[in-house]
């Protein structure tokens, strides 16, 4: 079968049982061959030769699943009347068969049905899947550590299997499912029985996967990634014991309970290792590196709470797509509610991972409830500040570990400024800036303590890339007065700090807006004074170049260069009209900029000495493009542009 886009459904949500949406199996009654869709053979092969050097993820990814579906099943003990006497037995069995070369996995959780069988496992359903292929080209596949970000799914299992079977019988129905494939072609979906709802995954072990039917093995492994999942996994297999009364070792066929299964976020910090977290961040994450930081609070009175949060050490890849994963999950006394919440961080904090539990929410809290709720208004934002106020005791006392974070997140922390009007002092404080006056990147605050005495305003310049920033005429009086200037070279900076005026008292300026500022002024010539003795020249551009500039007058920016162009306060500049247009918005008001020239460059001296004719109709067009030019901005005519420079450059052959 094939679905539309319209109809892809974001998995991991508790979903009431059902059958097919018509009422009607899928089934036939001939047990039929269904072929996969090209994306999850596309999947396959990727999976096969990209993780190959992680083939044990399988586990973590089995593992998660089956908790997945207990976390299901209890939250519908717990929130729908037809389940509440449900028996809820939450356990994972993990069974090794040596001999048969089998590894099997199962749970007592909701189950699938026909439907959902080949809704999960037949094609793939899901939205991240699709950004995960698209985003992984050449190099990046072989990257496995960012594959890992992913969390492959039930198709990792295909590493280290020829065949899967997957038994399941969906809570509260009675008709059992199997479905059965070889992970190349397609699979096949057939009647089957079991005795409880829940699913039971029977690998049939190829080469790579033989290793694992080995009892100390998967201990290990089962410890190492799903530690802390909440419910209890127990390992059968053929135990060797020592007999000290035969002195032999003989084996027994041994059940055992090998995971703490214990919430890891509500025991006391003082219990918990730095290995518990890493375990625990990778069990939830999916992630194979060990995250960068991680935040563990306990909140009791008015509210009970905790919150585990953790900072990847990689931004993860879906952050700029509209759809990405939300890496928060909702915890209300202990039990999973959901984990695709937007609303419990601000969206510029949707790198974080981790949990958040409360005391004081209903179970059945759904969806609608949450976005105007006090209590999760409340723990929201108590949460950001405690994101917020432990990133900045980072960066104060381990600033090398603060790089690496500012390295994968400084634009997020840039989209919060421009979203978190409560937290803007403290974002202000946490983002990095380039600078004229330091290598790499520096703070605010190190800007603040480099001002120099009688420095009235802190400047930056915006508006393009890192080299063309740097070389504008508009850092020129900047850099002879050794005045420092941070260089916005991201595309969100213009937006962003059009809207912060003051960083702790300072004024915060742009550097190409048209008001000049107090620390620029020279008392010795003043303003009026060159405008009168520039006068002549001032008239002819106008003249010449009419209404494309909304005004001429002299510099006191300028050291070098003959010409710049500004722009009003209000007026958004050219990049910022071109990210506008982009962005689709029709009705935007073409700038005009204000020519400055400076008064005591040569050419200005010598334009001004002669009378009007046509190499000052000329060079008026030259001072303006070079301008242009120097901004990042495509000149209007390059044509006209071409022959006025080949009039000049003829006049002075
Ligand atoms: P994900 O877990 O990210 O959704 P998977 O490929 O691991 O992706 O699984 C796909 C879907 O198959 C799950 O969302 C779930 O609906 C279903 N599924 C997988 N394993 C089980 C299980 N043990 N019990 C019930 N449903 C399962
Ligand atoms: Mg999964």
């Amino acid at each position: 079968m094939s679905r539309s886009e319209s109809e892809i459904r974001t998995p991991q949500r508790p979903r009431r049982p059902r059958s097919a949406p018509d009422g009607q199996s899928f089934y036939n009654g001939i047990m039929s061959k269904r072929e996969f869709q090209t994306e999850v053979s596309q999947l396959l092969h990727l999976i096969v030769h990209s993780l190959y050097s992680h083939p044990e993820i399988f586990l973590r990814e089995l593992i998660s699943n089956a908790s997945d579906a207990l976390d299901k099943l209890r939250h519908l003990t717990l929130t729908e009347e037809a389940f509440k006497d449900f028996p809820f037995q939450p356990r994972i069995d993990i069974e090794i068969d040596e001999a048969a070369g089998t590894l099997t996995f199962a749970d007592t959780g909701i189950g699938m049905n026909e439907y959902d069988l080949i809704e999960n496992l037949g094609t793939i359903a899901r939205s991240g899947t699709k950004n995960f292929l698209s985003q992984l080209s050449g190099d990046a596949r072989k990257d496995s550590n960012l594959i890992g970000q992913f969390g492959v799914g039930f198709y990792s299992a295909f590493m280290v299997a020829d065949r899967i079977e997957v038994t399941s019988r969906k809570a509260g129905e009675e008709q059992a499912w199997r479905w059965s494939s070889d992970g190349k072609t397609g699979f096949e979906i057939e009647p089957a029985q079991r005795e409880t709802s829940g699913a039971t995954i029977l690998l049939h072990l190829n080469e790579e996967g033989k290793e694992y039917a080995n009892g100390w093995r998967l201990r290990d492994l089962v410890k190492k990634y799903s530690n802390h999942i909440a419910f209890p996994i127990f390992l059968t297999y053929d135990k060797s014991e020592w007999n000290a009364e035969e002195k032999k070792s003989t084996t027994v066929r041994t059940t055992e309970q090998v995971n703490a299964a214990s919430a890891l976020w509500r025991r006391p910090k003082s219990e918990l290792t730095d290995e518990d977290y890493k375990e625990m961040y990778k069990s939830i994450s999916g992630d194979f590196q060990d995250p960068l930081f991680w935040f563990h609070t306990r909140a009791e009175g008015n509210l009970d709470y905790t919150t585990l949060f953790y900072i990847p050490a990689k931004a993860p890849l879906d952050l700029f797509h509209s759809d990405y994963k939300v890496g928060v999950k909702l915890y209300v006394k202990r039990v999973f509610i959901m984990d695709d919440a937007r609303e419990l961080l601000p969206q510029y904090l949707r790198f974080v991972r981790g949990i958040i539990d409360s005391e004081d929410l209903p179970l059945n809290v759904s969806r609608e409830i949450l976005q105007q709720n006090r209590v999760l208004a409340s723990i929201r934002t108590a949460s950001v500040k405690k994101i917020l106020s432990e990133l900045k005791s980072i960066a104060a006392n381990q600033p090398e570990k603060y790089q690496e974070f500012v390295a994968q997140y400084n634009r997020l922390l840039k989209e919060g400024l421009y979203s978190d009007y409560a937290n803007r002092e403290t974002l202000l404080d946490l983002i990095r800036f380039k600078s004229t006056k330091v290598d790499g990147l520096t703070s605010l605050a190190e800007v603040k303590t480099r001002m120099a005495a009688g420095q009235k305003s802190i400047y930056y310049i915006t508006g393009g890339a890192e080299n063309l920033l740097r070389t504008s005429p508009l850092l020129e009086i900047y850099r002879k007065k050794e005045i420092e200037v941070l260089i916005l070279d991201d595309e969100v900076d213009e937006i962003v700090f059009s809207g912060v005026d003051k960083y702790e008292e300072i004024d915060l300026k742009a550097v190409n807006k048209a008001s000049t500022s107090d620390d620029l002024k020279d008392e010795s010539t003043p303003e009026a004074d060159e405008t009168e003795r520039l006068k002549p020249l001032l008239e002819h551009l106008k003249t010449a170049l009419g209404d494309r500039v909304k005004d001429i007058r002299p510099s006191v920016r300028l050291a070098d260069s003959p010409s710049c162009i500004v722009f009003d306060e209000e007026e958004p500049s050219l990049q910022m009209q071109q990210m506008l247009r982009a962005m689709g918005q029709k009705e935007v008001p073409a700038p005009r900029p204000t020519l400055e020239i400076n008064p005591h460059h040569e050419i200005v001296q010598k334009l001004l000495a002669r009378t009007d004719d046509s190499l000052t109709q000329d060079a008026a067009f030259m001072l303006f493009d070079q301008a242009l030019l120097l901004e990042g901005v495509p000149l209007p005519d390059p044509a006209a542009f071409v022959q006025r420079l080949n009039r000049v450059l003829n006049h002075s052959i």
